[in-house]
């Protein structure tokens, strides 16, 4: 078994209504900085990514940020992370965050988060890579991208199978836990992404 040591989060750039969000991102960043971890993600300073980050660090963790040049300004970069990498294209970002990675990690967010989440996977479906994909339960945040997975496969447009592409997981607990037992996966040629 090979240990994740990287790990990509998708998140909102955004707080949300709930102040659960925030809590669960506090406690995530902690955990992985504590677990030695390093955390891979948008690179901002700002949402659901800026507490992330900022935990992490406070917690004497790695962090690596992966931001496309037009969003340094709109996003609001971090400034303190121990590496940032600004990318010419929000392309060249996603592949950037997928080859830094072992597994990934969906928390609460927007559609951002569901763009990022929906792409790897279906880049799983694909077979392009292995690795390990964990949505994050907080406050019932996954109910709504489940709910279309679980209706493409009823009326026909997916495989049922599409449902072991990824792991539902209830609270941050829970998954930094599932962490220690997940093994990183094969990482498919970036070429074809
Ligand atoms: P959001 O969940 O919309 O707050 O966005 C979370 C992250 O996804 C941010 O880092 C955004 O830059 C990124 N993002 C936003 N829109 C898109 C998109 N259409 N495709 C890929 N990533 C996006």
């Amino acid at each position: 078994m090979t240990a994740i040591r990287s790990l990509a989060v998708f998140c909102g750039s955004r707080l949300g209504v709930n102040p659960a969000y925030a809590d669960a991102a506090r406690a995530l960043g902690r955990g992985l900085g504590q677990a030695g971890i390093r955390l891979v993600y948008g690179g901002g300073r700002i949402g659901i990514m800026g507490v992330v980050a900022d935990a992490t660090l406070a917690a004497g963790g790695s962090v690596l940020g992966v931001i496309p040049e037009f969003l340094t300004q709109w996003e609001v970069a971090h400034t303190t992370v121990t590496e940032m990498v600004v990318t010419d294209s929000m392309h060249s970002r996603k592949r950037r965050l997928y080859e830094e990675s072992d597994a990934f990690l969906v928390m609460p967010g927007g559609l951002g988060t569901y763009d990022e989440a929906f792409e790897i996977i279906t880049w799983r479906q694909l077979r392009l890579h292995d690795k390990p994909i964990v949505l994050c339960n907080v406050a019932g945040s996954v109910g709504p991208l489940v709910a279309a997975i679980d209706h493409a496969v009823e009326q026909g447009f997916a495989d049922p199978a599409c449902r072991a592409l990824f792991e539902v997981i209830e609270g941050v607990p829970a998954v930094l836990e599932r962490l220690e037992t997940l093994s990183a996966g094969r990482s498919g040629s970036g070429e074809r992404l």
